[in-house]
């Protein structure tokens, strides 16, 4: 997938309640953005390496958006109207180095940030008549449903998202939001495939393999 050069990858970390109680993390009073390189992408069908310095490798099926220009939107609306691609992704979570890492008060790049961290599905068209608070989608492990999201129940919505990243940084056109996760994350191990589905976002799949 091209992506224009400066394009970021945005994530938002405790954005659905059930997720929040199943990691008992306290909700959060402001946003939490963290970021990832684009090098973390894993387009589907590709192999999911297993990194080598964790062992607890948990995965967050998201829907992910693609902005389509620059700039700084003002409102929800105007905010709705930079999203231009939609798709289902992955935020891996190597849980136990995180968990050290927040033990510690240290940044999380190690346990989200490493190669392979942010498979991608392919990137559909989204036009401004697409609900985005009405999305549902699966994310199954070897044939077995473990997460079922529906973005009605996202405690900030997507614009909300957009516009809290513009108060902090500048958007760019190929700017990448990895929108949260609902409950039900869990391990992946070598060997396990992962599906992502949605009506509306496609249907991707990966493979796990020996790092
Ligand atoms: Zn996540």
């Amino acid at each position: 997938m091209d992506q224009p050069s400066g394009a970021r990858i945005f994530c938002i970390g405790r954005n659905y309640a059930e997720h929040i109680q199943e990691l008992q993390n306290p909700v959060p009073a402001k946003p939490l953005f963290f970021l990832k390189p684009m090098s973390c992408i894993v387009p589907p069908g590709e192999p999911i390496p297993f990194p080598k310095h964790g062992s607890v490798l948990h995965h967050e099926v998201e829907v992910v958006v693609r902005l389509g220009r620059d700039g700084r939107p003002a409102s929800a609306a105007e905010a709705r109207g930079f999203v231009d691609g939609i798709t289902l992704g992955l935020d891996l979570t190597l849980r136990d180095v995180q968990d050290e890492q927040k033990k510690k008060g240290l940044p999380w790049e190690v346990a989200k940030a490493f190669d392979g961290a942010a498979p991608l599905g392919a990137l559909a068209p989204c036009g401004p008549s697409l609900d985005l608070g009405h999305l549902t989608f699966t994310g199954a492990v070897n044939g077995q449903v473990r997460q079922r999201g529906d973005t009605a129940q996202m405690l900030l919505d997507i614009p909300g998202q957009i516009l809290a990243l513009a108060r902090v940084w500048k958007l760019r056109k190929g700017d990448l939001v990895y929108t949260g996760t609902p409950a039900g994350v869990g391990p992946l191990v070598p060997g396990d495939t992962i599906e992502v589905s949605g009506e509306l976002l496609g249907t991707f799949s990966w493979k796990v393999v020996a790092g």
